[in-house]
């Protein structure tokens, strides 16, 4: 049981199979039948012209900063942006575009009078605005619809361009209970982590218009990010988007379950309105030895993170009984 992230999930059975039986060509030169099914299916049903699979949620995303600006122009982000915070500075390494991070609010949305205040006027001294780029979900929260129409409003009235990282974008069309067109609609690109939740191996997807995928498979190839026969992992990728979305029900009822029962016991403290998702913040009471917890979890099969607050994260591969199983564990530590 491993409750580090939704990212350790095993490729279904199902997965297993359509890889097994994929048929596939090189890529690189545009023969993979089964890649190119995957990229103008995932255009269509995501409301874009084009799309491109990606070796990761990384890679999409620095495609996308690198396909909207050129070196020298800038970025608007969260300070907590997965690809501001967590991808090594590559817009910056790769691609020369400046990050401006603004701090989240605590729903995971930025302010757009800030934003408005971090733009950049048309001045030699400063880098071009060109990009907001906004996160969903963004700590297993899931931002208001609301909120995105006023932000692709923004961007209109700035002749800026809004890019979504939707790594976890179908756990907030779960979530909201709303087909993932009315989220993706305010956006001019938007990645997909499949290797997530939805539990294929491998593999990403961003979604835009034909001249800037064109430009984004330019980018990928320079990259190394050309690969060749890769329908094996889009063929799983297709089954991450048809049949796993499902799945994300459940794992947002396990996190109610485990946040729930995490507050029965003294030692642990879950803010229950930023559990939206699969994901579980808990505070962590300071008596507790949290390497000591890990070790004595991991005998017993279960692996955890380690830090306070502990993010607990549900997925394909965590049973109801799991979480029954885990609180059990944890209420022996409450004592
Ligand atoms: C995981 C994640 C990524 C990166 O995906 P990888 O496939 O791990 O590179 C990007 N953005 C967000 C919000 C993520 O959670």
């Amino acid at each position: 049981m491993d409750f580090r992230s939704d990212t350790v999930t095993q490729p279904t059975e199902a997965m297993r199979i359509a890889m097994a039986n994929a048929i596939v060509g090189d890529d690189v030169y545009g023969d993979d039948p089964t890649i190119n099914a995957l990229e103008i299916w995932a255009a269509e049903h995501h409301g874009f012209e084009a799309a491109l699979f990606t070796s990761s949620g990384t890679q999409a995303n620095l495609l996308g900063l690198m396909s909207h600006c050129e070196r020298g122009d800038e970025y608007l982000c969260g300070q907590q942006a997965h690809n501001y915070k967590f991808e090594g500075g590559g817009a910056a390494v790769l691609g020369s575009i400046q990050p401006q991070p603004i701090q989240n609010e605590p729903d995971g949305t930025l302010c757009l009078k800030a934003l408005e205040a971090a733009i950049k006027p048309d001045d030699i001294h400063f880098a071009q605005t060109k990009l907001l780029s906004l996160e969903n979900t963004i700590g297993g929260k899931v931002l208001p619809l609301a909120y995105l129409k006023q932000a692709r409003e923004f961007t209109h009235k700035h002749n800026l361009q809004l890019h979504l990282d939707g790594a976890r974008v179908y756990n907030a069309a779960v979530a909201l209970n709303v087909d993932i067109k009315e989220i993706s609609c305010y956006f001019d690109s938007m990645t997909i982590c499949l290797s997530k939740g939805l539990s294929a191996p491998v593999g990403s997807l961003l979604l835009g218009n034909k001249a800037f995928i064109n430009k984004a498979r330019r980018i990928r190839k320079m990259l190394g990010g050309g690969m060749r026969q890769a329908g094996i992992l889009a063929a799983a990728g297709k089954l991450a988007l048809t049949e796993q979305v499902e799945q994300l029900k459940v794992d947002h009822e396990n996190a109610q379950l485990l946040a729930h029962g995490l507050n029965q016991l003294s030692a642990f403290d879950v803010n229950l309105e930023q559990v939206q998702t699969n994901i579980v913040l808990t505070s962590v009471a300071e008596h507790i030895n949290m390497m000591q917890l890990q070790r004595d979890l991991r005998k017993d099969g279960i692996i955890i993170s380690n830090g306070n607050p502990l993010r607990l994260v549900l997925h394909n591969d965590i049973s109801k009984n799991d979480v029954y199983v885990l609180l059990e564990k944890l209420a022996a530590y409450t004592a």
